[in-house]
């Protein structure tokens, strides 16, 4: 059976203020302390009244602008009315016809499966992104013993910005790719710490399948709406099972009656969707403006000003990496992942002499292991760019081995305990060690005569047919003249030994 997957993603992502969307309740995580984060205005006490706080605008227009999206000069606020006991107002607070932004574009990876060839691209346009509260949490007893339900509204009132993309996703795995690359953007902006575990970063899916029968004719399946998916797995789960649950469900029909859109919950416990209700319409709402809160103007000049704020996007680092830095897409996707520090220690080696692969194999190897042994994130690694590019600017120009690089960058870390280290402490270390590649050689020649001298057994074997022998002196030699470059005492060595040889002959 042939059918297209269609999904469109609407995204929940808290922004990262310190006190509520509309009033100055703070903003901190505080499970164990149910409703002291608390005021009239959240509570939905009569005659509170809200006001916006502009730190909450600022950091979604942020958002909006790395979407690639349209900043509108004019948004209102709207009441989403519905009765949920999380809710006190009895409405959410959201935009609805006039959101603060529209129109974005974000590029993902197409799924192979589903583009037919690899490193294609799938473009996901976002329809909009708007402001909105979120609304508290609902605690339910689960012990078994029908103990009451309570109600904690510390999250009540916690600023969210909710992304809408259009159904452009064609596979489960794409779903992810796009929420991961989501998830990325907003944590280089810095707008939001999208902790899943704190239910900071949500989503829901919106999927139906357009069958194409053998007759020629094309079936849509009625939309179903996942919800409240909070993790990137549960999301691919999720959308792999409901695709299966429609194909098996409408997979024959060629006509399909009942199209209303519902609503779906997932059991990450069974790996199942589930429905909960029939979708309520825009118009079971009851939107209408919020007559407490004035609406909000953007000047161009405002606009302009928040561009500024915007930085390189993780797609566009990705890509300069590749293009610019000659690092595999592979790589690149490795460090650019591991966060926006990770990333600017990576550009700060290079920037300091260092070969961008060099220092890119350094960094998701060497200087990972390291922080995985002292369990630290890069902003805490002792060493500072500057330095380990310095280390492999000496690696580049041949003057330390790479063997030797890593020697040092060992020994760095182990002084930091004690001093604050510095380019002259790397020196130190490089001459106390000897770690120095020997550039002169007679001075190698010279360890290698008083080798060749105080080991006549060796030197008798290799000259009497056993080659292998060599092997003891070059150990010896590599000892005396720490740092030299392997390669080049073998040929000394080889060198020196046939001399004799031929001298004998
Ligand atoms: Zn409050
Ligand atoms: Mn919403």
């Amino acid at each position: 059976m042939k059918f297209d997957v269609i999904i469109g993603l609407e995204v929940h992502a808290q922004l990262q203020t310190n006190t509520k969307i509309f009033c100055g309740c703070a903003t901190d995580f505080t499970p164990d302390s149910p409703n002291v984060r608390t005021c009239p205005v959240c509570l939905g006490l009569p005659g509170a009244l809200p006001v916006l706080n502009q730190r909450a605008f600022e950091l979604a227009v942020i958002a909006a602008l790395g979407l690639r999206c349209q900043i509108a000069p004019f948004t209102k606020w709207d009441r989403k009315q519905y009765f949920y006991p999380d809710l006190p107002k009895g409405y959410q607070i959201s935009q609805y016809d006039l959101p603060f932004s529209f129109s974005g574009l974000v590029e993902i990876p197409a799924d192979p499966a589903v583009a037919g060839e690899e490193n294609a691209l799938r473009q996901v346009r976002i329809i909009r992104a708007h402001l909105e509260d979120d609304a508290g949490k609902n605690v339910h007893d689960e012990s078994g013993r029908g103990s009451d339900s309570q109600v904690d509204l510390n999250r009540a009132g916690t600023p969210l910005v909710e992304i809408v993309t259009e159904p452009d996703l064609r596979s489960a795995r794409e779903a992810r790719l796009l929420l991961e690359e989501i998830r990325l953007l907003l944590l280089y902006l810095g707008v939001s710490d999208c902790n899943m575990q704190e239910g900071n970063l949500r989503c829901d899916a919106n999927i139906n399948l357009h069958i194409h029968h053998d007759s020629g004719l094309t079936t849509k399946t009625p939309i179903v709406e996942i919800k409240n998916l909070n993790s990137f797995r549960f999301l691919e789960q999720a959308c792999e099972y409901e695709i299966d649950r429609q194909l098996k469900t409408y997979g024959t029909m060629t006509e399909i009656h009942d199209r209303t859109k519902r609503t779906y919950g997932f059991d990450p416990a069974r790996g199942i969707t589930f429905e909960q209700r029939s979708k309520e319409e825009a118009a079971d709402y009851r939107y209408f403006p919020d007559p407490d809160l004035v609406p909000v103007t953007v000047t161009r000049e405002q606009v302009a000003h928040w561009e500024t704020l915007v930085p390189e996007r993780p797609q566009d680092r990705r890509r300069r990496y590749h293009s610019a830095m000659g690092l595999t897409p592979y790589d690149a996707s490795v460090i650019i992942e591991q966060g926006r520090p990770f990333a600017d220690f990576f550009e700060n080696i290079v920037a300091h002499g260092a070969d961008p692969k060099q220092a890119a194999n350094w960094l998701t190897q060497d200087i990972q292991r390291i922080l995985n042994e002292r369990k630290c994130g890069i902003n805490e690694f002792p060493v500072p760019a500057e330095l380990v590019g310095l280390i492999l600017a000496k690696v580049s120009e041949k003057s330390l081995t790479l063997k030797a690089a890593r020697e040092a960058l060992d020994l760095l870390v182990e002084r930091s305990e004690e001093q604050s280290v510095s380019a002259a402490t790397l020196d130190q270390i490089i001459q106390e060690r000897g770690l120095a590649i020997v550039q002169d050689d007679s001075l190698l020649k010279e360890i290698i005569q008083k080798v060749i001298e105080k080991n006549p057994k060796p030197v008798a074997d290799y000259l009497g047919g056993k080659p292998a022998a060599a092997g003891s002196l070059l150990g010896q030699v590599m000892r005396e003249a720490r740092g030299a470059d392997p390669q080049v005492v073998k040929g000394l060595v080889t060198a020196a030994l046939d001399a004799l040889k031929f001298a004998d002959s």
